[in-house]
């Protein structure tokens, strides 16, 4: 086996182009990681400011936390997060439903089959308590509950401001090396030879090189478009919805543990409950809802005062189709972007910050690192695509040209064979590293009316009173558990209360 010479040139400028979300959870990572082995560089321009939105986040981000031994507390008083168990759909299967996605693990699954079977056997056996009832973070999540558990028997995630997370991962990063440059990018400069980036020309003239590039630019996508032209793919008929309006207000109530995703004609609006305010947003489709109308909608159903002036979003579902490309690493939107039901975003730029980190290159850039990284990434976005159709698809509302037009579309084949494959058998796959496990499927598809017609036989092996015991018994650990819990307010008070530290 030959090694390059080490006389050879080692590739050790990282220059990171943008420093919201995407471009300071990148620079953490690095930095903290690689440390000395190379020289990272952020940019940033505050005139052009951060989209300003993210706030619900799912667990993986946890794990990124820990992985850069950042202190869980010292987190959420910094970014005054609460923890979220799971997302509350209303009105999505029909006006006046709701359902409950959960991220904790419902019932027990036996190695052959998931717990739905045992529950479908259940219930034509005469059991009628719900799905819900054998899910613990889905009954904490209801009653307000939160607690760490042992062995981390309760799956959470965050809800967070995101310009305070930026701020806290920039700390750590410039604490760890990376070095930060504030100004506007005029101009990316290509090598004439090779077509990769050579450097970004800021607007007062200086000159930023680098030999890896991280796009962070956000949807202006700077370097990975509009300097390399890596291409878009157009998602927007799957996933009409194109634009929101986002606005904070004063929290009215303690706290709740999960984010709402109420749907309305047009598409739907979030509630974000944080320690100090709570996040509020109106996504929807221009086809269906004017601005004005929309603005309109959003301030009738928020509760609080209001903290901040409404911000106004477009945005277009779709992803960059390479998403490394020469030397240049999209990461955070200008990668792509689907609309934020399930609050994916914020884990796609970890997803691709991990992947890149893994595939960090010594001498030079290998194509076989780019391929692998562009499969992965893509992987990802497609499945996350999926399941975000799913939503919209399986309704049962045809009460606005918005609903009809979505129960009405075509979907990808890959959804129809998920769907119907659970239909007909009651069986969900995860098919690689696929985010979405059979835990989220299940609970999105019943909870949007698709019911499976059969269930795996081994149901069948148990008697009435084993099966009878079995329901049972699972449902009273998960009841029983939830009635010790502290409720998520004060347990939050407790460990990472932001107020009572500022005011300390
Ligand atoms: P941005 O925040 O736009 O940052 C771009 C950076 O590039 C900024 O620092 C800017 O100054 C810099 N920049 C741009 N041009 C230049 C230039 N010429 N010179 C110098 N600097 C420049 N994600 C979730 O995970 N959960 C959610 O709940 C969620 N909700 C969302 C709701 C909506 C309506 C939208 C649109 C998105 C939501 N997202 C959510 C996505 C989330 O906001 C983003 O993934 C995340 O904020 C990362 O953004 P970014 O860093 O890529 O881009």
């Amino acid at each position: 086996m030959t090694i390059a010479s080490s006389a050879e040139p080692r590739l050790r400028r990282i220059v990171v182009a943008g420093g919201g979300t995407a471009g300071w959870m990148a620079a953490a990572a690095i930095a903290r990681t690689m440390g000395r082995a190379v020289e990272l560089t952020l940019v940033e321009s505050d005139a052009i400011g951060t989209i300003g939105v993210g706030e619900s986040t799912i667990p993986p981000l946890v794990n990124y936390n820990r992985l850069l031994g950042i202190n869980e507390a010292e987190f959420m008083r910094a970014t005054q997060a609460t923890f979220k168990l799971g997302i509350a759909f209303e009105g999505w299967k029909e006006v006046g439903h709701s359902y409950f996605h959960s991220f904790g693990i419902t019932g027990k699954d036996h190695w052959s089959a998931g717990f739905q079977h045992f529950w479908l056997a259940g219930r034509e056996r005469g059991h009628d308590a719900p799905y819900d009832e054998y899910c613990l973070e889905l009954k904490a999540a209801m009653q307000g509950k939160f607690a760490h558990l042992p062995d981390n028997a309760m799956n959470y995630a965050y809800q967070l401001d995101s310009t305070l997370y930026a701020r806290f991962l920039r700390a750590m990063a410039e604490a760890d090396g990376a070095k930060r440059i504030e100004g506007k990018i005029a101009r990316v400069e290509l090598n004439g030879e090779s077509g990769h980036v050579a450097a970004l020309v800021l607007e007062n003239g200086s000159r930023i090189e680098g030999d890896l590039f991280l796009d962070c630019t956000g949807f202006r996508a700077l370097l990975i478009e509009d300097a390399l032209h890596a291409g878009h793919d157009d998602w927007t008929h799957y996933l009409p919805c194109d634009s929101a309006i986002a606005i904070q207000t004063e929290s009215v109530g303690p706290a709740f543990p999960y984010t709402k995703a109420i749907a309305h004609d047009a598409g739907w609006r979030w509630r974000i409950p944080l320690q100090h305010r709570t996040g509020n947003g109106l996504v929807y489709c221009s086809r269906y809802l004017d601005r004005d109308a929309a603005l309109e909608r959003l301030l009738g159903t928020v509760e609080g005062q209001t903290l901040t002036k409404p911000n106004f979003l477009k945005f277009g579902a779709g992803a960059r189709r390479r998403q490394w490309h020469r030397n240049v690493v999209a990461i955070g939107l200008s990668g792509g972007f689907m609309e934020p039901l399930e609050s994916t975003s914020i884990h796609l730029i970890q997803r691709a910050v991990l992947r890149l980190i893994r595939m960090m290159p010594l001498r030079e850039i290998s194509d076989r690192d780019i391929a692998e990284f562009n499969e992965q990434q893509h992987a990802d976005m497609l499945q996350i695509r999926d399941f975000l159709i799913l939503h919209y698809k399986a309704t049962e509302r045809r009460d606005s040209a918005f609903w009809r037009y979505c129960g009405d579309m075509e979907i990808p084949d890959t959804l129809v064979q998920k769907i119907e494959l659970f239909r007909e058998t009651g069986r969900v796959f995860r098919k690689n590293e696929e985010l979405f496990a059979e835990n989220s499927w299940v609970q999105v598809m019943m909870g949007q009316g698709i019911m499976p017609h059969a269930y795996h036989p081994i149901a069948e092996k148990l008697n009435d009173d084993e099966l009878a015991r079995l329901l049972e018994t699972l449902r009273e650990q998960v009841s029983k558990t939830v009635a010790g819990l502290p409720a998520h307010a004060a347990y939050v008070e407790r460990y990472c209360g932001a107020a009572r530290a500022a005011a300390a």
